[in-house]
């Protein structure tokens, strides 16, 4: 493990969240809008949906209205439940804080357990590991998980197995390395540097 950890140091030294967000309320939505599309994409939609000059407030997406929300939204797709989940999250947390425990955050609308801790991770420091498509799939290929199609499983493997003050840090990594190495169709594993650490039995066909 220790070696693992070391190689992705050295790999990713300082990773940082690839949404783009100037408070928690714009990470919120940022991740919300992020499932089952890039950050990439959704980097590009969110100046259109956030005020310029200063960071956004639930007030500022519900004077868009949700008309112009779903319009802005629709190249992120999903956009009818994105929508009701931006609308939803802006209405509970008008004049409020972004809460940061788990419980007050996965009470707002269209917010998940995964969701709610990127905000615990990225933006309030808190030791959380939310598990994405990347890690889910990297975890199980180096052996940090064993957990066929559950993410869940997938989660509680990792948080057993690695120190709590690593899990952030961690997890970006692990999200920056599938992106970039291991990726779901023909991962470059000739040129992966955790090749000699990896269990994968299919790793020598690529
Ligand atoms: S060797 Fe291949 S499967 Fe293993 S971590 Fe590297 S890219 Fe992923």
């Amino acid at each position: 493990m220790n070696e693992l950890l070391k190689i992705l140091d050295r790999e990713f030294p300082d990773p940082k969240p690839s949404l783009r967000h100037r408070n928690a309320f714009e990470l919120l939505i940022s991740t919300i809008l992020s499932a089952q599309c890039t950050d990439a994409r959704v980097n590009t939609i969110t100046p259109k949906l956030f005020p310029r000059d200063c960071p956004c407030l639930p007030e500022d997406i519900l004077a868009l209205g949700e008309e112009k929300v779903r319009q802005i939204i629709r190249p992120t797709g999903y956009f009818n439940s994105k929508t009701k989940a931006l609308m939803g999250c802006s209405a509970a947390l008008k004049g409020c804080q972004v809460p940061s425990d788990l419980e007050s955050l996965t009470a707002l609308p269209g917010v998940g357990n995964k969701t709610a801790q990127v905000v615990q991770a990225q933006w309030f420091g808190l030791p959380a590991f939310p598990v994405d498509t990347h890690i889910h799939r990297v975890a199980n290929r180096l052996g940090l998980a064993n957990s066929g199609k559950n993410r869940d499983k997938t989660e509680r493997q990792l948080k057993a197995a690695i120190p709590k003050e690593q899990w952030s840090r961690l997890h970006l990594q692990l999200i920056f390395h599938g992106r970039k190495t291991c990726t779901a169709r023909k991962p470059k594993c000739s040129e992966c540097p955790l090749r000699e650490l990896c269990p994968w039995p299919g790793k020598n066909k690529y």
